[in-house]
C-alpha cells in the first residue's frame, strides 16, 4: 500500500518517527475501509486505525476529516499518547493535503486478503500478510493492496472450524505474531477443541516472557499445541541473508527454549536454499545437541522430492 502510505507519512510528519514511547511507522495496511497505521517499538507493535470522518465505527479522537481509533482492547499510558501525537499531526496535516486526498486514501482500503481453507483436517488461517522478515524464497503473497482479516472474520472462522470439519487449526501469515490479537486466537482454539499450530519465524516468540500472555478467559495458560519455527541456519551470521534480517538467531534460539520450557511442541522448518545446503545434513544433529528432545525438525524441500518448490514457512 505503498502510495497510502506515502501520503500518510505526509499527513502525519515528525509524528511518523516516534511521537511518544519509542514507537516508529512500520507501515500501512487496508482494514476494512479503513487504515491501519501499524507502529513498532522493538518488536511491540500497536495499530493506530484510521476511518473516514463519515465512518459510523467508534472513535477515540476526530478531525476534520477523519476518526482516530485503534486495533485490540487495551491501550497503555504510552500507547494513549502515541494516539494524542497522532490525532495531534492529523488535524495539523490534513488542511495542507485536501478533502480529495483524505477521501482517496480509503478507495483501495476494502479487498479482503487471503481466506481461511481446510486443508488436511486443519483450519489454516492467515492473520497477516505482513511480515518483519523478507525472507528470498517468501511464497506469501505481497500485495499491497489487500487488508488483512477483521477480528469478527477471524473469530467466525475459529467458531465454524469444527463445522467445516477441521480438528485442528493452523494460525499462519505474513508472520501471525505481528497480529496482538494472536493469544485470543489461540485461546478461543482451544476452547473449540482444535489443537493449535502457530507458524512463525520466532523473531517476537523469543522475546523476554513472550508467553505469559498466552491465557484464557480465567488467566489460566492458554498456548499452542505446535510452534512451526523457520529456522534456516545454525551459524547466526548467515541468518541475514536467509530471512533478509540480521541479528535474530539468537531470538530464534530463545523463542524455540522458551517454547519448550512452556511444554509446546516444536517444528523446525529448514527451507534449503543454496545459502545453506552445506548444512542441511548435518542441521539435525545440531538441533538435538542444541536443544535435546521435542525439537523435530522438517525439511523443505524433502530431502525425499528435491523438486518440490518450497513454500514460505510462516
Ligand atoms: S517465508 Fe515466512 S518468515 Fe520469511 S518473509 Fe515469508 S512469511 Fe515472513
Amino acid at each position: 500500500m505503498k502510495g497510502a502510505e506515502e501520503v500518510i507519512r505526509c499527513l502525519l510528519g515528525r509524528a511518523a518517527d516516534g511521537p511518544g514511547g519509542g514507537f516508529v511507522l512500520a507501515g500501512v495496511r487496508p482494514s476494512g475501509g479503513a487504515l491501519d497505521l501499524v507502529f513498532d517499538r522493538a518488536g511491540d507493535g500497536f495499530v493506530v486505525r484510521l476511518f473516514p470522518a463519515a465512518s459510523d465505527a467508534g472513535f477515540y479522537r476526530r478531525s476534520r476529516h477523519f476518526k482516530l481509533g485503534y486495533a485490540g482492547a487495551e491501550a497503555d499510558e504510552d500507547r494513549i499518547a502515541l494516539l494524542d501525537a497522532v490525532a495531534a499531526a492529523v488535524s495539523r496535516g490534513e488542511a495542507a493535503l485536501g478533502a480529495e486526498a483524505c477521501a482517496a486514501l480509503f478507495r483501495s482500503a476494502a479487498l479482503p486478503g487471503p481466506g481461511p481453507r481446510v486443508r488436511d483436517g486443519a483450519l489454516e488461517l492467515s492473520l497477516t500478510t505482513r511480515c518483519n522478515e523478507s525472507c528470498p524464497f517468501c511464497t506469501t503473497p505481497r500485495r499491497t493492496d489487500v487488508r488483512d482479516p477483521e477480528p469478527e472474520e477471524i473469530e467466525r472462522a475459529i467458531r465454524s472450524a469444527r463445522g467445516a470439519g477441521a480438528g485442528a487449526v493452523v494460525l499462519t501469515g505474513g508472520e501471525p505474531t505481528l497480529d496482538p490479537l494472536l493469544p485470543r486466537w489461540v485461546a478461543l482454539a482451544r476452547a473449540e477443541g482444535l489443537r493449535v499450530t502457530v507458524q512463525t519465524n520466532g523473531v517476537l516468540p523469543g522475546v523476554e516472557g513472550w508467553w505469559d500472555r498466552f491465557r484464557d478467559a480465567d488467566g489460566a495458560p492458554a498456548l499452542p499445541d505446535v510452534l512451526h519455527v523457520s529456522f534456516h541456519t545454525a551459524r547466526p551470521g548467515r541468518v541475514r541473508e536467509l530471512t533478509g534480517v540480521g541479528g535474530t538467531f539468537d531470538r530464534k534460539v530463545r523463542a524455540v527454549r522458551s517454547a519448550r520450557a512452556a511444554g509446546i511442541d516444536v517444528i523446525l522448518c529448514f527451507v534449503v536454499t543454496a545459502a545453506n545446503a552445506d548444512e542441511a545434513s548435518e542441521f539435525p544433529s545440531w538441533v538435538a545437541a542444541t536443544f535435546g528432545s521435542g525439537v523435530a525438525v522438517e525439511r523443505r524441500p524433502d530431502a525425499r522430492d528435491a523438486t518440490t518448490r518450497s513454500a514460505g514457512p510462516s
